[in-house]
C-alpha cells in the first residue's frame, strides 16, 4: 500500500496546468525541478505515520485512528499550543528552516476560521458551514494549502478606478445558481505547483462599495482555467553542490484566472468588501498562521548560525574578537525571536470560543523584526567567510578527479579536511549566493507583507496613550499641559 507521502505525490496527477520553461508539466514528481522538493514533503507526509514521530508533528482526531499534522489543531489548552509550536519546528528543522510553505500556514489559517466560525458566522449566514466542511476535507484528507492574497504588480500607484487593473485583478464575471465566474490574477503562491488548493483573498482592504473584487475563495489547483505560472527552478539535481538548492526549491507561481469556476460551497465570502476585510484581519486565524511563520523562522536563523559558525571554525577565524562579536551577534537574532514566539505563547489568551490564541503583537514584532534580521544574518555569513565562498571546484566530484591530490592539499581548512570544507562552503553559498539564496533573502523581506506598511500599522494600531501617557503626566508636574 502507498505511504502517505506517495499517496500526496499520486494526487498530484489531477490534470492541474502548471507551466514551466513555456511547457506545460504533466507529471510533477518526475519532473528534475520538482523532484527534489517533492522528494523532501513527500518524507514529511510519511512522519504522520511513523510511530516514533507522529507525535512530533500531528494529534491523533478523536474516533478516526489516525494522526493528522498539528496545524489543524485547534488549541484551547496551553499544551495544545505547545503541540502546534513542536509540529510547525519538527518540520522546519527536518528543512533546515528553508522551506517556509509546507501548508502549515495556510492550514493554520483554515483552522482559525474554523475555530473562529461562530463570530466570523456573522459574516455571512453561510459561512459556519462551508468552513466546517472544508475544515474537515482538509485535515482528514491531509491537503495541502497554500494562500494567494496579491494582486498582480501592474502599476501600483493606480486603483481599481483604474480600468486595467480592474479587469486584471481577480473579478467575478458572472454568477450562477451553482457558483461564481471569477477572471484575473492572483501573486505570489509558493509551493502552488504541489498544493491541493488555494486560499484567495485580497491582502489589503478594499473600498467599501467594491463588490466585483471582493471575495475570500478556496480554489483546486486543478480547477479548468487556472493556470499555474512558475518562475523559473532553482534545482537541478545536482545534490552533493546544491545541498539546499536540489532539495528546498519551494516553486513560487503566479496564478492566472482564466474564467475559473468556483462552486458556491468554496466560495467564503463573496461582494462585500467589508466582510472580506474582517476575515482578514481576525486575530484568531492571524495569530494561529502568524504563529507558525515566527517558530520556522527561529529555525532557519539556527540553520544560518550554525553554518556561520562552521564556516567561521573551519578557516580558523572564530578566534578574533570582531568574528566573535558577527557569531553574538546571530545568537541574539536567535534568542530574540523564540524570546517573542514565547512571548506569544505564555501571552496567549482564550477568545470568545474558547480557543486560546497567541498574543499577536510579539508575532508581528518577529515578523516585522524579520525583515530586517535575516538580510543582516546573510550579511554577516558573507563578512565571515570572504572569498573562501567561491574559492571551491566546481563540483566536489573533482575530489575523485586527476588534480584530486592538489585539491586536498590547497583546499585544506583550519580544523577541516579540503573535501569536507569545500561542501560546507557550498552549502553557505547555496544559503547566501545561489538563486535560491536571493531569493531567500527576498521571501524574508516581503513574505508577511510591504516591512514599510507593516512597521508603520505596528504603530497606527498601537494604543499609543500608554506611551504618552506617562510624558504628558511628568510635564504636568512642570505645569505644562498636553493641549
Ligand atoms: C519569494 C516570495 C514568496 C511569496 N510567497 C507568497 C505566498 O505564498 N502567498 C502570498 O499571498 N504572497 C506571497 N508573497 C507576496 C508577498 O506577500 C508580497 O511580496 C508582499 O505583500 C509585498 O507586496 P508586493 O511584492 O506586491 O510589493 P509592492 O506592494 O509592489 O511593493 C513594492 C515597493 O513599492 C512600495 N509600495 C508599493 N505600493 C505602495 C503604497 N501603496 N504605499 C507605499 N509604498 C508602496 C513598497 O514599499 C515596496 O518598496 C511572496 C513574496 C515573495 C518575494
Amino acid at each position: 500500500m502507498a505511504t502517505r507521502g506517495e499517496q500526496f505525490l499520486d494526487s498530484l496527477k489531477d490534470g492541474r496546468r502548471v507551466w514551466l520553461d513555456g511547457k506545460q508539466v504533466d507529471d510533477l514528481p518526475g519532473h528534475p525541478a520538482f523532484s527534489g522538493t517533492l522528494d523532501t514533503i513527500r518524507r514529511l507526509f510519511d512522519l504522520l505515520d511513523d510511530p516514533n514521530e507522529q507525535d512530533w508533528v500531528g494529534f491523533e482526531v478523536p474516533g478516526k485512528d489516525k494522526y493528522v499534522h498539528s496545524s489543524f489543531l485547534v488549541p484551547h489548552t496551553p499544551e495544545d499550543l505547545a503541540r502546534r509550536s513542536r509540529a510547525f519546528a519538527y518540520w522546519a528543522r527536518e528543512t533546515n528552516g528553508v522551506m517556509s510553505r509546507l501548508s502549515d500556514y495556510a492550514r493554520s489559517m483554515v483552522t482559525g476560521w474554523y475555530a473562529a466560525r461562530k463570530r466570523l458566522g456573522k459574516l455571512d449566514s453561510h459561512f459556519n458551514e462551508k468552513i466546517t466542511a472544508f475544515y474537515h476535507e482538509a485535515r482528514d484528507r491531509d491537503l495541502f494549502l497554500t494562500t494567494a492574497l496579491l494582486d498582480p504588480q501592474i502599476n501600483r500607484s493606480g486603483d481599481l478606478d483604474d480600468r486595467v487593473i480592474a479587469e486584471r485583478y481577480l473579478h467575478t464575471v458572472k454568477e450562477t445558481r451553482e457558483g461564481i465566474v471569477v477572471r484575473g490574477a492572483k501573486m505570489i503562491a509558493t509551493s502552488a505547483p504541489y498544493t491541493h488548493d488555494f486560499l484567495i483573498f485580497s491582502f489589503h482592504r478594499l473600498p467599501s462599495g467594491n463588490s466585483t473584487h471582493a471575495h475570500v475563495l478556496i480554489v483546486p489547483a486543478n480547477a479548468p482555467g487556472l493556470h499555474i505560472v512558475c518562475r523559473e527552478s532553482f534545482a537541478d539535481g545536482r545534490d552533493r553542490d546544491h545541498i539546499l538548492s536540489s532539495r528546498y526549491d519551494e516553486m513560487d507561481a503566479v496564478l492566472l484566472f482564466d474564467d475559473v469556476f468556483i462552486p458556491w460551497e468554496r466560495v467564503l465570502l463573496h461582494g462585500d468588501a467589508d466582510a472580506v476585510w474582517h476575515l482578514r484581519s481576525d486575530r484568531t486565524a492571524n495569530a494561529l498562521a502568524f504563529h507558525q511563520t515566527v517558530v520556522r523562522f527561529a529555525v532557519k536563523l539556527e540553520f544560518v548560525a550554525g553554518v556561520a559558525f562552521a564556516v567561521a571554525e573551519a578557516i580558523g577565524v572564530d578566534g578574533f574578537l570582531h568574528i566573535q562579536e558577527k557569531l553574538g551577534e546571530l545568537i541574539t537574532q536567535i534568542d530574540t525571536i523564540k524570546a517573542l514566539a514565547l512571548a506569544a505563547e505564555s501571552q496567549a489568551r482564550h477568545d470568545e470560543s474558547g480557543v486560546l490564541v497567541p498574543e499577536l503583537s510579539y508575532l508581528d514584532t518577529a515578523r516585522s523584526l524579520g525583515t530586517r534580521l535575516y538580510p543582516r544574518a546573510i550579511e554577516i555569513l558573507q563578512q565571515i567567510g570572504g572569498s573562501g565562498f567561491v574559492q571551491t571546484p566546481s563540483t566536489v566530484d573533482e575530489f575523485d578527479g586527476p588534480i584530486s591530490r592538489l585539491l586536498q592539499l590547497y583546499f585544506e581548512g583550519a580544523s577541516v579536511g579540503a573535501e569536507q570544507k569545500v561542501k560546507l562552503f557550498k552549502l553557505a553559498w547555496d544559503l547566501i549566493g545561489s538563486p535560491l539564496g536571493a531569493r531567500h533573502e527576498l521571501y524574508e523581506r516581503f513574505y508577511a507583507g510591504d516591512p514599510v506598511r507593516s512597521f508603520a500599522n505596528q504603530y497606527l494600531y498601537y494604543d499609543k496613550t500608554v506611551l504618552t501617557g506617562p510624558v504628558w503626566k511628568l510635564l504636568q508636574k512642570t505645569g505644562v499641559t498636553q493641549h
